[in-house]
C-alpha cells in the first residue's frame, strides 16, 4: 500500500497554486504540430496573438488551466507534465541558487500553505 505522506513530498502536489493563478502563456510555436507531435497539445490553449497562446483556463488568471488535475491521493497534477510549455517549466519552487521562489511563496502563504525553506 502506498505511503500517503510520500505522495506529497513534493510541495506542488498539495499546492497547484500557479496553475490556478497565472495566465499562462508562450509562444505558438511550442504547440504541438506534425512536426513538434512532443509540443503542448492544440486543443488546450487559446490563440492570443500572432505570436503568443495560452493554456485554456488562464486566458483572464485566477482561474485553473485545463491541464491541472487533482485527486485526494495524488493531489494537484499536471497532465501533460512532458509536454508543458517552457513557461511552466521555468516556474519553479526554487531558483537554481537554491533561493526560494517569491512568487510561488506567495501563493503558498496565501493558500494557507507551509512556508518553503531554501535549498542549502
Ligand atoms: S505555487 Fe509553487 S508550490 Fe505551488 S504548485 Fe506552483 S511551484 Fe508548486
Ligand atoms: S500545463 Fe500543467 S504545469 Fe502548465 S499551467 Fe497547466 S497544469 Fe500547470
Amino acid at each position: 500500500m502506498p505511503n500517503l505522506m510520500n505522495l506529497f513530498d513534493n510541495p506542488c502536489f498539495e499546492c497547484g497554486a500557479c496553475c490556478q493563478h497565472f495566465r499562462v502563456s508562450f509562444y505558438h510555436g511550442e504547440v504541438a504540430s506534425d512536426f513538434y507531435p512532443e509540443g503542448v497539445p492544440p486543443e488546450m490553449v487559446t490563440r492570443l496573438d500572432a505570436n503568443k497562446v495560452c493554456m485554456k483556463g488562464t486566458e483572464k488568471g485566477s482561474s485553473p488551466c485545463v491541464a491541472l488535475t487533482h485527486a485526494p491521493s495524488t493531489g494537484y497534477r499536471c497532465s501533460i507534465y512532458v509536454q508543458r510549455s517552457s513557461t511552466c517549466r521555468e516556474f519553479n519552487t526554487h531558483f537554481s541558487n537554491g533561493q526560494v521562489n517569491p512568487d510561488c511563496q506567495r501563493l503558498r502563504i496565501a493558500r494557507g500553505l507551509k512556508e518553503l525553506d531554501p535549498i542549502l
